[in-house]
């Protein structure tokens, strides 16, 4: 099987992803059919958005190929992993499986949710997202003239060799952060 990373090409089988920073990264083997977004307020709260996307990794083939997830426990049956490096959330674990935040897949426009949870507790304007002014990043390029030299410290969407060494992370920040920052 070649590993694209992104399951096109291969017959859909492999996934890669991991969080901002890189320090955690995985693996997903075989085609996830279970997508899903939860409208739910604990996954408000864990995500720190509307809803969370997730993709089940119930049989399936998940490994963890680079760190490890600190947790949260939201209840007595689920917890949550994050990156403690950065901070992303990663997963919703309860007894029956693992789901991983779609958003952190190197690919996630190729994992399109089919159902939606926890609609309960949807926030209305949810439904007229599509409906708003919509702009595109350097349209406020007047407004914002940082992004004129804007470096990204997000790390790549495909697996790097080696988190520590590699030119990625950046060792040096423009401005080194002050103690008592
Ligand atoms: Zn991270
Ligand atoms: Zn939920």
């Amino acid at each position: 099987m070649t590993d694209l990373g992104n399951g096109i090409g291969t017959g859909g089988s492999v996934f890669t992803g991991g969080c901002q920073c890189g320090a955690i990264r995985f693996r997903l083997e075989g085609r996830p059919k279970d997508v899903s977004i939860c409208h739910c307020r604990m996954c408000q709260k864990a995500f720190g958005g509307y809803y969370a996307p997730l993709v089940s990794s119930r049989g399936l083939d998940l490994t963890w190929t680079r760190g490890k997830l600190r947790h949260f426990a939201s209840s007595n049956h689920v917890r949550r992993g994050f990156c403690e490096n950065c901070g992303t959330p990663m997963t919703y674990e309860a007894e029956d499986g693992i789901a991983i935040a779609a958003g952190a897949f190197d690919t996630p426009s190729a994992l399109p949710p089919i159902i939606q949870f926890g609609t309960e507790a949807k926030i209305g304007f949810v439904d007229h997202l599509h409906q708003l002014p919509a702009r595109q990043t350097m349209d406020d390029i007047n407004s914002a003239p940082f992004l004129a030299d804007i470096r990204s410290y997000q790390h790549p969407d495909h697996d790097t060799p080696n988190w520590e060494t590699a030119s990625w992370p950046p060792t040096k920040y423009d401005e080194p952060a002050k103690e008592n920052d």
